[in-house]
């Protein structure tokens, strides 16, 4: 009997050990992904690139922009910008909670990007508005890619608990004029993204 009471003792000696082993372990990966979240926001910002939906943030959209004006500017080439902001997204928020609104803005700018070309620039401009940059783009196709996307949306549902949530953005699109400013032309897609709302939203208007 003794023999088993000591052979019990080792045991579950040994079966303590194992359990700090392992909890020191995993307070140790729990760090490491501390560390790389920390490292991967850091990355983000040196890309110039919004950390939920991959599209470029503020900062990477005004390098952007300069670059594509200067560019058009080189090339004597039309450019076009739109102007996006999703529609009573409060309201799918409240409903469905910020996690379902995030997953939401995800999925919204992976429709776009796809149905983009790859000299196309997306940018997540504020919360839950979006600019996308058309070089060697008029007004009119700036207005059928936009288009494009809002029909693409009725065709890719967003999912939320198996539940096919409908999202619709109200659009503004403009062409820039000879030697317009980026905030002018900015200014004229603003408006015209208002114009759609006021409008009954779900469409684009022209600046
Ligand atoms: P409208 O059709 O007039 O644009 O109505 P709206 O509800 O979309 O407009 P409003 O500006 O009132 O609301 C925008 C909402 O977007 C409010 C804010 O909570 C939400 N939002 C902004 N950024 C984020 C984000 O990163 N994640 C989530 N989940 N929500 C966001
Ligand atoms: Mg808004
Ligand atoms: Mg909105």
């Amino acid at each position: 009997l003794t023999a088993d009471v000591g052979g019990l003792r080792d045991a579950l000696r040994q079966n303590h050990g194992e359990l700090l082993a392992a909890r020191g372990q995993a307070e140790q990966a729990e760090q490491r992904i501390r560390a790389l979240e920390q490292e991967l926001a850091q990355v983000s910002s040196l890309v110039r690139e919004d950390q939920l939906t991959g599209a470029l943030n503020r900062r990477g959209m005004d390098e952007a922009f300069s670059r594509e004006l200067a560019r058009a500017d080189r090339l004597g080439e039309p450019l076009s910008i739109g102007l996006l902001d999703i529609d009573h997204f409060k309201k799918l928020n409240d409903g469905l909670g910020h996690q379902a609104g995030d997953q939401a803005l995800r999925h919204l700018a992976r429709v776009t990007r796809d149905l983009l070309r790859p000299t196309d620039t997306l940018a997540r401009y504020g919360g839950e508005e979006f600019l996308i940059l058309l070089p060697n783009t008029d007004i009119t196709e700036a207005e059928r890619i936009l288009q494009r996307i809002q029909r693409e949306l009725t065709r890719q549902f967003f999912m939320h608990d198996n539940e096919r949530v409908l999202i619709t953005f109200s659009a503004g699109v403009a062409q820039r004029r000879d030697g317009e400013a980026e905030a002018e032309l900015l200014a004229r897609a603003d408006q015209a993204m208002y114009a759609a709302k006021s409008h009954g939203r779900n469409r684009v208007e022209r600046g």
